[in-house]
């Protein structure tokens, strides 16, 4: 008897987790939201000195799906951030120094014109000014990176929902921030000064130039504008799509300075972790963390675990053409563990959410 009832049990004990699993299931299968979060010039070599130097865990460690992006360009077998943010906010490989415009310099739709088009909210957050290349390629176009004026000029015609980041200097001088705040756009030079009980799109201008850095005391920015930035999508019912780019992760780089490197990859880690426990909370959300390029060639030669150090060597003051890794979490992050062309990151992105259809 008592084994037959220890029987039923189980068998009535499987039958509701089977229930509650599908259920879940059911309501998951549909990518709503996504988070893409690029660590400017973040190879492996950067996310394991970080690992070391973190002592614990980092956030990043409880990413579910893991594959590698090829980053070479159109022109180059390294690319720049112009051409390898381009691959990723428009599917397209195209030359280093292009924004968001193909080889032959004709623009080219990007996701987020894409989702804002079918009605999900956008935005991005960064921690560079935001006519710099990664930002500039997911909402502006332009033939050459380093046309800040033009490009910062652009953002007049762009669609957002929030952006946070820097760059007040030139887009007061050019009277952009003006212009969209005369149109009833929300344009604040803090992330503590955003009103989430407006509505309209937001114009955070944190800096006049780049955001300092960790080392000189940066703070909790990222972390702070990526809440308010979920705060802020998360109102728009049909989804959203969100960029977070650590961006001094490549500066770190170029100056072959590992402590930089160092900080501004656990400075993103805790973006990270907004971004998984708002995937928790809200199902449909798919996060994305991946790089542009490796920058600096650099390799950890030696090192003390104990002590949280690695000891850095830098093949090259410039980027590199090694893959770079894509980790993923959340609803869909299957779909990315793979060996892949970074221009299928924009492939997957766009089925994910179902969109240019
Ligand atoms: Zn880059």
């Amino acid at each position: 008897m008592k084994r037959i009832n220890l029987k039923r049990k189980l068998i009535s004990f499987a039958a509701i987790l089977i229930a509650s699993n599908s259920s879940i299931f059911a309501q998951t299968t549909e990518v709503k939201n996504i988070i893409l979060i690029i660590g400017d010039g973040m190879g492996l070599s950067q996310v394991y000195a970080a690992m070391v130097a973190n002592k614990q865990a980092l956030n990043l460690e409880k990413a579910t799906f893991f594959g590698f992006s090829k980053t070479w360009s159109a022109s180059d077998y390294t690319t720049d951030s112009g051409a390898g943010a381009t691959a990723i906010s428009t599917g397209q490989k195209t030359y280093n120094g292009a924004i968001a415009v193909d080889t032959n310099k004709k623009p080219l739709t990007t996701i987020m014109e894409y989702a804002s088009h079918k009605g999900l909210a956008t935005g991005a957050v960064v921690t560079i000014n935001l006519a710099n290349a990664t930002p500039a390629a997911f909402f502006t176009h332009n033939e050459y990176r380093y046309n800040y004026n033009d490009i910062t000029n652009n953002y007049l015609t762009a669609k957002f929902d929030i952006l946070i980041g820097g760059g007040a200097y030139r887009f007061d001088s050019l009277k952009v921030s003006t212009t969209l705040k005369n149109r009833g756009c929300q344009v604040i030079y803090s992330p503590d000064s955003i009103n989430l009980g407006v509505k309209g799109p937001i114009l955070c201008l944190a800096d006049s130039d780049d955001l300092p850095r960790v080392l000189d005391g940066r703070g909790n920015y990222l972390e702070k504008s990526v809440d308010i930035a979920l705060n802020k999508l998360v109102q728009n019912k049909k989804g959203f799509f969100l960029m977070i780019e650590g961006s001094q992760i490549d500066l770190g780089g170029h100056d072959q300075n590992i402590d930089y490197i160092v900080t501004e990859v656990i400075d993103l880690d805790k973006a990270i972790g907004k971004a998984f426990s708002f995937a928790d909370k809200n199902p449909g959300t798919l996060v994305i963390i991946t790089a542009d390029h490796e920058t600096g060639g650099l390799a950890l030669i030696d090192g003390d675990i104990k002590k949280g150090e690695s000891v850095a060597a830098f093949a090259a003051a410039h980027h590199t053409g090694v893959m770079v890794p894509v980790y993923t979490y959340g609803t869909g992050a299957q779909e990315f563990s793979k060996i892949m062309q970074n221009t299928e990151l924009f492939e997957k992105m766009m089925k994910a959410l179902k969109l240019g259809n």
